[in-house]
């Protein structure tokens, strides 16, 4: 062997027994090395522009307002803020050691939950992509023809954007609830929840008269991971990846589509609401516009984030509600109290306006404005977007209870002939401006707050439903606490 090959061989074997740098554990890039965790304080509109132009990525608030923002940024970027006279406080400068310590908790072995529970070994842990589309063929197959797998477009980098199908009826002329998740990559509670939906609905249709009602009236779509590309990358060490991964400029999907689009969100390429180059420039976007312009009766649209805790109600675009919003505001209620029933946790509901303060673009508002009712659910959730183990299984039950009890009434009303179901319609933004300003009262909360423009019959009805709801509610709580 010569000196060349002693040297190369002992090389080789340095770099085998050296600490990873660029690469961690599983194979995982480490991109936030040298990035530090900050709180800056925007005092003024042109500082919140600045802050969300040049940062990185901002972990709250929501979308671009006055006051302290939670930064995940490089060094570089922390001297342009101050060099802007922004008040920039560094909170911790080991943010690779944080993101190292969540995938950690993530990979943790969960016992697997035991087999007469409602949910099983799938859910003992959030899954990436792969295992999520496997498990789908799974529930498919389990579903004796009532659920299938539908691939609703290709992800920018050329992934199946897969949807579960689930409903028992003959024909496709039944309302349909569309569930969106995880458009935003980094909210891992939202695959979680999504995916809870479609095992239950396939898993218990036989052995719960609710689920059988629910998929025997309704069509039902669940698309557990609208941001595919995003997804993957976030197992693959962006754990902060929000956007899709167009690669001249990643887009925020929720705030690519056509209602107020380009509103309220950041124009810079590195935002964090870069809007798109148009409205839904995205396949991702197109993926769910053409889903729900392909049904014969789109009738409510769910969409499910992380992690502000709340029910939104629509607009988030406007302080101004959506027009002939009863409905869809006791909706939003009922979601809020079946999920309290289950484990106590408390999603108040809210104008959407109040959390995204008038950004638009998002899928909410245009399903709202041009379609039919539609609720946001922000679930609750950790630090860093992230879900403990021990949580999902708490958060697929309550969700799974509060959807079903929402997907009730719109059985309830497609089931009565007198209680047409409630279609808003493309014309709804067209009468915005004729809308009074709300009371107080009426922009805090989801109040039961009967509007003039509401029949008393459809109110009669829809509060008949809810009280059937709410005594069902009860019995499926007490089931809860015996097991
Ligand atoms: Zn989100």
């Amino acid at each position: 062997m010569s000196y060349r090959h002693i040297l190369v061989a002992v090389c080789v074997a340095a770099l085998a027994v050296m600490p990873r740098g660029a690469m961690g554990a599983k194979g995982r890039d480490r991109p936030y090395l040298g990035y530090v965790l900050a709180t800056a304080e925007a005092a003024s509109d042109e500082q919140v522009e600045q802050i969300w132009r040049l940062a990185e990525n901002v972990l709250e608030p929501h979308d671009p307002a006055p006051g302290p923002h939670r930064l995940v940024i490089t060094r570089a970027t922390l001297r342009r803020l101050r060099a802007l006279n922004i008040s920039v406080r560094v909170e911790r400068t080991d943010v690779q050691a944080w993101i190292d310590g969540l995938y950690r908790e993530a990979d943790k072995p969960t016992p697997a939950p035991q087999a007469a529970a409602t949910f099983g070994p799938f859910f003992s842990r959030v899954r990436p992509l792969d295992s999520i589309y496997a498990y789908m063929d799974e529930l498919a197959t389990l579903s004796q023809g009532r659920a299938s797998v539908v691939v609703l477009g290709q992800s920018f980098q050329g992934r199946d954007i897969k949807a579960m199908r689930i409903s028992a009826g003959a024909g496709t002329n039944r309302p349909a609830i569309i569930v969106i998740g995880t458009q935003h990559a980094r909210e891992w509670a939202s695959p979680v929840v999504t995916m809870g939906l479609m095992d239950a609905l396939v898993r218990q249709y036989d052995s719960d008269p609710q689920v059988k009602r629910v998929v025997d009236n309704l069509e039902i779509y669940i698309n557990p991971v609208n941001n595919p590309d995003g997804y993957v990358a976030t197992f693959n060490g962006r754990r902060l990846q929000r956007r899709n991964m167009n690669s001249e400029c990643n887009v925020d999907l929720n705030r690519n589509y056509d209602t107020a689009w380009g509103q309220g969100v950041g124009w810079s390429c590195d935002s964090d609401t870069f809007p798109g180059a148009a409205p839904f420039s995205e396949s991702e976007s197109q993926a769910i516009q053409g889903l729900v312009e392909s049904l014969a009766r789109p009738a409510l649209l769910i969409d499910y984030h992380s992690t502000a805790a709340q029910v939104m109600i629509p607009f988030a675009f406007t302080m101004t509600p959506a027009p002939n919003l009863a409905r869809n505001r006791q909706l939003c209620q009922l979601y809020s109290s079946a999920l309290q029933s289950v484990h106590g946790t408390h999603y108040p509901a809210r104008p959407g306006f109040e959390l995204a303060q008038g950004a638009g673009g998002g899928a909410f508002d245009w399903f709202r404005a041009t379609h039919a009712e539609s609720i946001v659910v922000e679930l609750g959730g950790g630090a860093g977007f992230s879900i403990s183990n021990q949580q999902i299984i708490p958060f697929a039950e309550e969700n799974f209870v509060a959807w079903l009890a929402v997907a009730q009434t719109l059985v309830d009303q497609t089931l009565s002939a007198s209680a047409p179901t409630s279609v808003v319609g493309a014309s709804a933004l067209a009468g915005l401006d004729a809308v009074p300003a709300p009371a107080p009262a009426e922009q805090t909360g989801c109040a039961f707050v009967p509007q003039a423009r509401t029949s008393t019959a459809v109110n009669g009805l829809f509060g008949l439903g809810v009280l059937v709801v709410a005594l069902a509610l009860r019995r499926r709580r007490a089931a809860h606490r015996r097991v």
